[in-house]
């Protein structure tokens, strides 16, 4: 089968560089359209980071490579932070990132598979990734193809029953190729997650369903990266879960600090602020 492809691997930059990068660039889209969900991109920079340059294969040049580890954008509505990992993986063109949510731009608001190179499947309605990457799992195994399928879904994806039936199928088919992360910010369009419909003790309800799991602190990139080389190495027949705790707004203390973060705010004169607040905390 065909070699891995790690582009990342052996490159001088941290994955710290990486995640903000990752968050510039979504505050930037966000800036050109003067809104989008910038608290869930903020949020999850960091586990965004790992994951392409760290934790999977693929060919920035040739992003339909069969070889390639499948990353699925449950939540379409995170597609502004999808896009700047994209951008940041040569995936996309960095100068596109000016036409974000324009018409005939390939950054719609909303991801949509046949727009965009790189975004595997139109996420929201919400709750469906978990189901699709299930059957993307069994078809790659299928095939023999060693790839993985990475769901990333929100905590408020948990209180979807098709979620529950995908998780069931997944230790059913013994999908040892499936990883599904979570990015627990405990915020949902009606309010805290945890308020809105509990889904815990969560780490034990994914065990209980045949899952090997992690819980961690997704803003910790150490952290991060162990979760993720232990989800890939584990040697069992399950598949994957990796439940990262974010915080919304990561990196801009000013937006993390507001109430309502599920589509947060942000005044005209306020994306200069978060650039620059951002700016003075640039890794090297
Ligand atoms: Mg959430």
């Amino acid at each position: 089968m065909t070699a891995t492809m790690r582009p990342a691997q052996g490159s001088n930059i941290s994955l710290a560089r990486r995640a903000w990068e990752i968050r510039r660039k979504a505050l930037r889209m966000g800036q050109v359209q003067g809104q989008g969900y910038i608290g869930q991109a903020l949020g999850v920079a960091d586990v965004l980071a790992v994951a392409y340059f760290h934790a999977m294969d693929y060919r920035p040049e040739d992003p339909e490579w069969e070889g390639r580890d499948r990353f699925l954008l449950s939540i379409g509505h995170y597609a502004i932070a999808l896009y700047a990992v994209l951008i940041e993986a040569g995936i996309l063109p960095e100068d596109e990132l000016e036409t974000y949510g324009m018409d005939d731009s390939r950054m719609p608001m909303s991801g949509m598979a046949s727009y965009t190179p790189g975004m595997e499947i139109t996420g929201g309605s919400l709750g469906h990734g978990l189901g699709i990457a299930v059957g993307m799992a069994m078809g790659l195994k299928r095939k023999k193809n060693p790839a993985f399928v990475i769901n990333l879904m929100s905590d408020g994806e948990l209180g979807e029953g098709s979620t529950w039936e995908a998780a069931m199928s997944a230790s059913a088919q013994g999908l040892d190729n499936l990883i599904c992360i979570i990015d627990f910010n405990d915020q949902q369009a009606d309010g805290p997650s945890t308020q809105v419909l509990s889904s815990e003790p969560l780490p034990e309800k994914w065990q209980a369903f045949g899952w090997f799991t992690q819980r961690v602190d997704g803003n910790d990139i150490d952290a991060v990266r162990a979760a993720f080389d232990a989800a890939r190495a584990h040697p069992g027949p399950q598949p994957r879960a990796i439940i990262f705790d974010t915080v919304m707004c990561r990196g801009v203390p000013f937006l993390e600090a507001r109430e309502i973060t599920h589509f947060v705010r942000v005044e005209a004169d306020e994306w200069d602020k978060a650039l620059a607040v951002l700016d003075e905390g640039k890794p090297l």
